[in-house]
């Protein structure tokens, strides 16, 4: 299976697939299509069932189950085909580095970049494996080709296999993660699952369930635009003034994204935009405990009142919009996919981690929404710049764990209810191969 996969890992990277945030259109990018119409044509060539690709770039199909048993769950496979606009994604050349001695690797087109494993102890630990790269002028897209990659493997694989016993699989390849838009568009009754991974990892052995529980505070300041010849005499009062008022009384220790880490959540001022007479910050909160979160937006607003109070000539509006939660809230309730996952884990001879999460995946939103769905590891590293890399043998567990967990839930699962289908879907799901 290993050349199959990187040579599909390899294929997939050098499309150009960046996503662009505010696009107005889904999928943001024209790169994506072309992986998502090559994926959806290896699909239909491996034979896979209800191939399809709509019109916003959600490209989904079926594994039929090859167990006789009624009531195993439907599973979903998830991965994300664009990568992150962070840094230039054009003319990806991705680079083998067959049995890595070890030593640092020096990328050929921009000789600066040099992958350290005396800076990276999980590329250390990798020494005498196969490593991708890309060439130095661009990143290499592993986060989440690699996913795309394992998945469509273990699709081929399951489907030269029937005598692997597990029930229904839906695999679902979406467009505009890493612009917060993945599952903007995605019709659960369509996914038609019971429960869902997304492939969308690092290191082996990671499952992760919790995520930050995430909002968006909008502070917009008003304040009196004048002639500033003339000002003392005609009252201007400075936006900009008061702005930087809330920002300094805004403490950062323990309590800004700089100073804090592992399970501490933060209140971070991300953009300031305006003038005199309007002012508007952006700020992003986050906590993984929800009720914290709350309570940092209430410390904003308070700020805000204060100001308010100390300046009533002035118009202070603070505006707080949920933007994704924390998935363990509700995954705690039924840990099972959890639970199976681990143990697909130690079959590999892993001890499975759990880091909490301290951002969201497309995982976060979609739980939230009703369908479980932790995180993965698929072997990917130091992801969105140059310095990127994976490990094939890391992909290769991945995709060898996948296959562990498709049978466990066949074995192990009977009475597991995770998001209810439609009747029509759930009697299409079970029709086998
Ligand atoms: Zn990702």
């Amino acid at each position: 299976m290993t050349d199959t996969l990187l040579a599909r890992f390899v294929r997939y990277a050098r499309i150009n697939t960046v996503s662009r945030p505010d696009a107005g259109q889904s999928p943001s990018t024209p790169g994506q299509w072309d992986l998502l119409r090559l994926l959806e044509s290896e699909l239909r060539a491996l034979g896979a069932a209800d191939v399809s690709l709509d019109e916003n770039g959600y490209l989904l199909a079926t594994i039929p189950a090859t167990s006789a048993k009624p009531s195993v769950p439907v599973v979903a496979l998830l991965a994300h085909v664009d990568t992150a606009p962070d840094f230039n994604s054009e003319n990806i050349k991705p680079l083998v580095h067959k049995k890595w001695n070890g030593r640092p690797i020096v990328l050929p087109d921009d000789k600066r970049q040099v992958i350290d494993p005396a800076r990276f102890p999980e590329l250390a630990r990798a020494k005498g494996q196969d490593i991708v790269t890309a060439s130095g002028l661009t990143l290499l897209g592993g986060d989440d080709k690699a996913g795309v990659a394992i998945i469509m493997t273990l699709a081929a694989h399951l489907l030269a296999h029937p005598e692997i016993k597990h029930g229904p699989v839906r695999l679902c390849f979406n467009p505009d993660e890493e612009v917060a838009a993945g599952m903007d568009r995605l019709d659960l009754d369509q996914l038609a699952a019971n429960v869902a991974y997304t492939l969308d990892g690092d290191n082996p052995g990671e499952v992760v369930w919790e995520t930050f529980s995430a909002d968006q505070a909008v502070v917009t300041i008003e304040g009196v635009s004048t002639h500033p010849g003339d000002a003392k005499k005609s009252g201007m009062l400075n936006a900009l003034h008061l702005a930087a008022k809330l920002l300094v009384a805004l403490p950062r220790e323990n309590i800004s994204p700089e100073t804090t880490d592992l399970r501490e959540g933060y209140i971070h001022p991300a953009r300031i935009e305006g003038g005199v007479d309007r002012t508007t910050i952006k700020f992003i909160l986050r906590d993984h405990n929800t009720a914290e979160l709350k309570l940092k937006g209430e410390r904003l607003r308070g700020l805000c009142a204060g100001l308010q109070a100390a300046e009533p000539r002035a118009k202070i509006t603070c505006v707080i919009h949920e933007q994704y939660r924390n998935m363990g809230d509700w995954l705690r309730q039924d840990m099972t996919p959890v639970h199976l996952a681990y143990e697909a884990v130690r079959a590999l001879g892993l001890e499975p981690t759990s880091p909490a999460t301290r951002g969201g995946t497309d995982g976060s939103r979609l739980t939230q929404m009703g369908l479980p769905t932790p995180n993965l590891f698929a072997g990917y590293h130091n992801p969105h710049g140059p310095q990127e890399w994976v490990v094939v043998q890391e992909m290769e567990q991945s995709l060898q764990m996948c296959l562990n967990l498709l049978q466990l839930w066949e074995q192990k699962s009977n009475g597991y209810k995770g998001r209810p289908l439609k009747k029509k879907r759930a009697a299409k799901a079970r029709r086998r191969a």
